[in-house]
């Protein structure tokens, strides 16, 4: 399972596909030629429907233009992971709000296509996007080899957990705790010993508290103490998004230039 995207030919809109007899039934999709019959056929047509429609298939599968499938441009685009680090990307270097279409439009699923209006946001968005560089913090302990889930952007204050008045944010490698939106402890190195389910101690160089939250308790299953620290990683986006920057290019220019939008599959 993966992504990949085609854009149609416009050679039956153009008039560059061999004729078919009953043309007057086909209809255009975004994503493909449908022969669509009427309930009853006008008395002109002498063949009966199911001939129609043998017709037809024989002539879709006759490439009846230059493309094979009638499709102008087909591509692969990436495999489910590859997806969801490119959108993780896009949403820690500010989402929707700095890519308007690149950060609404990816597909979730293998059908749909993307509206024609959003090409030249789409492309733009592209450009600006493969000149970005990131860091990303990873919350992690050796103690366990466990990352802690949330990982946090550049940008990103993330609300790990809270309880009542107690929240725990992971913001610019630092956890940070509030008391009533004060902030009672910071560190990017710290320990976590677990009480009782109720009762956990954070300890930094110079700071030492007692509060009732973790964000993901049953990593303590196998031991009461453990030691975390952010680690900070750098990404440039050229250099894990060149692939998929020439397929959207390319995908973009076959959308322009046929006029039929791009589509996921
Ligand atoms: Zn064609």
């Amino acid at each position: 399972m993966g992504y990949d995207a085609f854009v149609r030919c416009n050679c039956y809109e153009l008039g560059k596909t061999k004729p078919f007899k009953y043309s007057q039934f086909i209809k255009t999709y975004p994503e493909c030629l449908y022969l669509e019959l009427p309930d009853v056929l006008p008395k002109t047509v002498k063949e009966s429907k199911e001939k129609i429609k043998e017709l037809y298939n024989e002539w879709y599968c006759s490439n009846p233009c230059e493309h094979e499938d009638m499709d102008f441009c087909n591509e692969w685009i990436a495999n489910v992971s590859g997806m969801g680090w490119l959108k993780s990307c896009i949403y820690w270097l500010g989402g929707e709000k700095e890519f308007p279409a690149l950060g609404t439009q990816l597909p979730d699923y293998n059908d749909g296509f993307m509206p024609i209006k959003f090409n030249n946001q789409f492309r733009d968005d592209l450009k600006r996007f493969i000149e970005k560089k990131l860091t990303t913090y990873y919350l992690e302990t050796k103690d366990c080899n466990w990352y802690i889930e949330g990982n946090a952007g550049n940008e990103i204050d993330e609300l790990l957990c809270k309880n009542d008045d107690i929240e725990l944010h992971s913001y610019k490698g630092k956890i940070r705790i509030e008391k009533n939106k004060n902030v009672i402890f910071e560190a990017n190195k710290f320990s976590v010993e677990k009480i009782n389910d109720n009762k956990y101690i954070y300890a930094a160089e110079n700071n030492k508290i007692e509060i009732p939250i973790f964000h993901m308790p049953h990593i303590f299953d196998k031991q009461k103490k453990l030691n975390f620290y952010f680690e900070e990683q750098n990404w440039n986006m050229k250099d894990e998004f060149k692939f998929k920057y020439n397929t959207f290019i390319k995908l973009l220019d076959a959308s322009d230039k046929t006029g039929n939008p791009i589509c996921w599959c």
